[in-house]
């Protein structure tokens, strides 16, 4: 008897086991950056490969393809597309192989913040040493000493499962970033005005919608926008998350960094890294993520 009991748990446990990839990586391949599977292996020289336009236009959204207008019969890997890789895969801390290998797809497929890598031709994901020069060369990144006292409002949408806790999310995930910069900030709950507004949306704010499950999780201004959506459609969760779900404080913690003039980094254990794993945490600011703040608004 107790050994058909143990067969019958052990029979559970593994059929779970062997459950826990299949679920994670469908999720994946669910998810609107889902075409990138099946363009593994694809190589310069390569034409008519079905769906390279759609990788074209998702290297152009996060600034790898600057200002080239993407064709729905652009099937071409040419230089410029090899050098987009390659520029993504040094980002990104990858082999440098210009090509769609393994890893590279397993990337690019992971759910990640909407704000572009590359800004006007600027790489962001490089050393916070150079902040002073790109304030030098943008002006306007940042936002200025009288507005150092925001004001912000939350818009919830109830119906939305796991994003109930936004409110307390957002005030800690203010105060983490407070204690590195001048900033303070105050919740207003009337209908005036407000510097800041954090809402759950299907509006991704720059008046196109999100793109359902997966793919993009959030897109925010960077100073003095201020405003910072989140798509309704993850499986959003403020707890500690199941391997399917996203942690709501986590992507909080990133957007309002951007919502400062932060942005992204190569640093993968940094909050802003533009890619979080489902059922991953950073809830916490790192010394990356510091130094970015620091340099924006203690450097003069
Ligand atoms: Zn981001």
């Amino acid at each position: 008897m107790a050994a058909k009991v143990y067969l019958v748990v052990y029979a559970i446990i593994m059929l779970q086991l062997s459950l826990v990839p299949y679920i994670c990586q469908s999720k994946l391949i669910d998810s609107s950056f889902g075409f990138l599977n099946s363009l593994e292996g694809s190589t310069k020289g390569q034409e008519n490969v079905d769906g390279l336009h759609q990788l074209k236009s998702y290297l152009a959204k996060f600034g790898y393809l600057e200002n080239q207008v993407v064709f729905e019969n652009d099937n071409l890997f040419d230089e410029k597309l090899e050098k987009a890789i390659k520029t993504y895969q040094r980002n990104y801390k990858l082999s440098v192989t210009g090509h769609l290998d393994g890893a590279t797809i397993t990337q690019m497929m992971k759910p990640r913040c909407g704000c572009p890598d590359i800004i006007n031709g600027r790489n962001t994901m490089r050393n916070k040493d150079m902040y002073r020069t790109s304030l030098y060369v943008l002006g306007n990144t940042t936002w200025p000493s009288s507005k150092y006292n925001l004001t912000y409002k939350i818009q919830i949408n109830a119906s939305v499962t796991g994003t109930q806790n936004m409110r307390s999310i957002v005030e800690e995930s203010l105060r983490k970033w407070a204690q590195y910069s001048p900033f303070t900030f105050l919740e207003v709950t009337d209908g005036s005005q407000t510097d800041l507004i954090f809402e759950v949306s299907q509006d991704r704010g720059d008046g196109t919608p999100f793109d359902g499950h997966g793919g993009l999780l959030a897109l925010s201004s960077y100073p003095t926008g201020g405003w910072s959506h989140y798509d309704p459609s993850e499986s959003w969760t403020s707890d500690d998350p199941r391997p399917d779900q996203m942690d709501l404080y986590s992507v909080v913690l990133h957007e309002i960094g951007h919502l400062l003039g932060v942005d992204h980094t190569s640093v993968q254990s940094a909050v802003m890294f533009p890619i979080i794993n489902a059922g991953q945490k950073k809830r916490d600011l790192q010394p990356d993520d510091i130094q970015g703040i620091e340099a924006l608004y203690h450097s003069s």
